[in-house]
């Protein structure tokens, strides 16, 4: 055990997206890589956007992708009364005052520091205040002036900007709620959180946060920025460039190794390998490895890390989830075929879930009508003669082993002196409603005798 502890801490304002889910992922793989602490605080004190429902959807998100945490959730409106106790060490300490300046006032300042090109901050009137007017205030925090803020970003290296840069932040509003600069730093240190990864639209708010871990008498943590990630057009990515919730992603049958083993890649590499388990990403992942441009979002490798799980799966465990999917689907799958029977015949052919559910549905209901196209071609007349053999063959079999339907296709091709190539399509026509469809001896196998000779039966009653 080290005494690594990272945090990652959402604000429950929406699903859990791909850039949340690589900082979720990243802080996880170092903390069990390290076997450290990772910890799951939910940054709730936006009272208006947070809700319960993003709650959950953050946490279905992470339990699909298998990021388990040690410690949490925790919640910041569950903790008011501790950032309550920090303001007033600040304004005791006279590290922190009490702003009366209205919002027309500050409206009038900004507008006067643009129009003389300066920048819109705030010009410190209330700092050196020491009346208590009875009007509504908020408390600002005393940035110090001289000097500058550093820290040595575990990704980007130094950053360094002037004190004079920063105006004194409002850590408390005039409604007396906390602000989110200002509980992000207490929570970070009373959880002795000792390494802050996250994405680097968040360095502006390091440099505020520095100094006020400094003056509450805090260690300042170690920070990692993580490179946003972009669409293929090298805009920040959103929707336009495909979904950004995890969860959807698996709706659309991806599998949670195939999201991780991409999320992983959105900035860190380890040589030119491409495939990583969770095992090996544990065993193998660091921040020296995260490089410091962006990634791109790149749906289909995506779609190819997908595929490779979804040849290399486990069959039994892929059973499950194509039974699941299925059944959303209202396919009645008990009583059907042995599913993973089914799966070991589609695990070659799809890239997806869905697209393996697709073409597992004729394993559980007979076609409802069969493709025009294939029907018109497949199945007419000339091919009764067919269909009748094939019934004659596979209904006197006794064992139904794959060697044994082999052999009983071998009579059906010498009684009838067609070649195989004349035969298959027709029968796949019958038994599955169209021309694509896994090999026809596994077919026949898995739907078994009697659904197959009832499909072929069928088929020859409509060729009439
Ligand atoms: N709650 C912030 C967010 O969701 C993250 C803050 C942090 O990691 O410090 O963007």
């Amino acid at each position: 055990m080290s005494d690594l502890r990272v945090r990652f801490a959402p604000s429950p304002t929406g699903y859990l997206h791909i850039g949340g889910a690589r900082t979720a992922l990243f802080n996880y793989l170092l903390a069990r890589k390290e076997q450290g602490t990772f910890i799951l605080r939910i940054e709730d004190t936006d009272v208006e956007r947070s809700t319960q429902e993003s709650v959950d959807a953050i946490l279905q998100a992470m339990d699909w992708l298998g990021l388990s945490y040690d410690e949490g959730p925790f919640y910041q409106s569950d903790r008011y009364d501790l950032y309550k106790n920090k303001v007033r060490e600040l304004l005791d300490k006279g590290l922190a005052y009490r702003c009366y300046c209205t919002q027309q006032e500050l409206d009038a300042k900004r507008e006067a520091a643009l129009q003389n090109g300066g920048k819109p901050r705030y010009d410190g009137t209330c700092r050196e205040r020491t009346d208590q007017p009875d009007a509504p205030y908020v408390v600002r925090f005393k940035t110090p002036h001289e000097g500058s803020t550093a820290f040595n970003d575990r990704i980007k290296g130094t950053i360094t900007v002037e004190n004079a840069e920063l105006d004194d932040l409002i850590i408390q509003r005039t409604d007396g709620n906390p602000t989110y600069n200002f509980v992000v730093v207490i929570d970070d240190a009373e959880m002795q959180i000792n390494l802050v990864i996250r994405g680097d639209d968040h360095v502006n708010n390091t440099v505020r946060q520095i100094p006020m871990f400094q003056a509450l008498g805090y260690q300042v943590p170690e920070f990692a920025h993580v490179p946003m990630i972009l669409g293929a057009d090298k805009k920040r990515l959103s929707k336009r460039h495909g979904a950004t919730s995890v969860m959807v992603y698996k709706e659309l049958g991806f599998l949670p190794e195939a999201m991780v083993n991409y999320l992983v890649r959105l900035g860190w590499s380890y040589g030119d390998e491409e495939i990583f388990s969770m095992a090996d990403l544990i065993e193998k992942f660091s921040l020296d490895n995260v490089g410091r441009s962006a990634g791109v979002f790149n749906p289909d490798k995506l779609l190819w890390l997908n595929e490779h799980y979804i040849k290399t799966g486990e069959p039994a465990r892929l059973a499950g989830l194509l039974a699941d999917i299925l059944e959303g689907q209202g396919v009645a799958v008990s009583g059907g075929p042995d599913m993973i029977a089914v799966v070991k015949t589609l695990q070659e052919r799809a890239k997806t879930l869905v697209e393996m559910a697709d073409g597992a549905r004729f394993y559980f209901e007979a076609p409802a009508d069969y493709d025009e196209a294939a029907a018109a071609k497949f199945l007419n007349a000339e091919h009764k003669g067919v269909l009748g053999l094939t019934i004659k063959h596979l209904s006197s079999l006794s064992s139904f082993a794959l060697e044994d339907i082999e052999n009983a296709f071998k009579s059906v091709m010498e009684e009838s002196g067609l070649k195989f190539g004349k035969i298959g399509p027709t029968v796949r026509v019958a038994l599955t409603g169209g021309t694509v469809s896994p090999s026809i001896y596994d077919v026949v196998a898995v739907l078994g005798k009697d659904v197959v000779v009832s499909r072929l039966q069928r088929a020859l009653d409509a060729i009439g």
